[in-house]
């Protein structure tokens, strides 16, 4: 079975609890990265996780509460490695591999740093005494800059990406489809509500997706276009099927902009336990029709997340 690890899921604006966008996938003993927001490599690993068992990162797009935390992540888990782990493989719209050449690469922003631990005599002694032997190899990560289609195909997962409509032509942005034998999960990223993104998601078990305000709310301060509000975030589920007709499938979908911590499906967290009992439609409110209940639970959830202070 999957796991879904939510590190973040709040929005560029800080708060004392919140933070930007990072998610950990746990199947088939690896662990995927989708995005690297603010302070993920903390979060990682007060999720329990560690950057060396990260073996892929992909990025929806290159907004800083999405990716600031790449250099801090990169550099980490480089400098846990003993030179035995996997080559990290990072895919994302341009430009991945500038930023990516452009924080550890020869010439890059922090060259200095992994220069310094790679020559001088305390640091390749720290290295020896964690397991690695010299001389010490500087960082190789594989990144690759991508579009939609295919991604990336393995024996046991596989992930698609589609467009996001989002801040073109500024930025280009992808949605993400992972699928599994333990089911299949999509990744919004940030878009306003489009064909490609319902199309990627199709049927899919869980759709995680982006979520700015409520719609009214988005609807008056001019802050609608080119992101998801709440019943456009109901809406491109229901078009894509993942609520269904299955009693528990409103459990399967979750939305993200106000959400920090770990959840996942079926996992007895305080957080998890919260969509449980949101996620009920059928006990709570058997009268309502799926697009009311669609757009009445986005609302209820945005809300108690901030009431909650999450
Ligand atoms: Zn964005």
């Amino acid at each position: 079975m999957a796991r879904i690890h939510i590190l973040g899921a709040g929005t560029p604006t800080p708060t004392p609890t919140r933070f930007g966008t990072s998610y950990v996938i746990e199947v088939a003993r690896e662990q995927i990265m989708v995005d690297c927001g603010p302070a993920t490599t903390h979060k990682l690993v007060k999720a329990g996780l560690w950057p060396t068992n990260i073996d892929y990162l992909f990025f929806t797009h290159h907004h800083f509460d999405h990716d600031v935390d790449y250099p801090c992540f990169l550099l980490c888990r480089w400098d846990q490695s003993t030179g035995k782990e996997n080559r990290l493989q990072v895919y994302g719209p341009n430009p991945t591999e500038r930023m990516t050449e452009g924080i550890v690469g020869e010439n890059g922003l922090f060259a200095h740093d992994w220069k310094a631990r790679v020559n001088h005599p305390v640091s390749q002694r720290v290295h020896v005494n964690r397991g690695g032997t010299l001389p010490r190899r500087p960082p190789d990560v594989y990144a690759k800059d991508i579009g939609p289609g295919k991604v990336y195909s393995s024996a046991d997962w596989e992930v698609t990406a589609a467009l996001a409509e989002h801040v073109q032509p500024y930025l280009d942005s992808l949605a993400y489809r992972l699928d599994s034998p333990g089911g299949s999960m999509v990744f919004t990223g940030d878009t306003e509500p489009c064909q490609s993104v319902v199309d990627l998601a199709r049927d899919a078990d869980i759709m995680l997706c982006m979520c700015w305000d409520d719609q009214e709310v988005m609807e008056e301060n001019g802050e609608a276009p080119r992101q998801c509000g709440t019943t456009g975030a109901a809406r491109m589920a229901q078009e894509a099927g993942i609520p269904g007709s299955r009693s528990w499938c409103w459990c399967t979908w979750a939305l993200t902009c106000r959400d920090t911590g770990r959840w996942r499906r079926g996992s007895e967290t305080s957080r998890g336990s919260m969509m449980d009992r949101w996620c009920s439609p059928t006990s709570y409110w058997p009268s309502m029709s799926s697009s009311q209940w669609c757009s009445f639970f986005v609302k209820r959830i945005a809300r108690h997340m901030r009431l909650s202070g999450a």
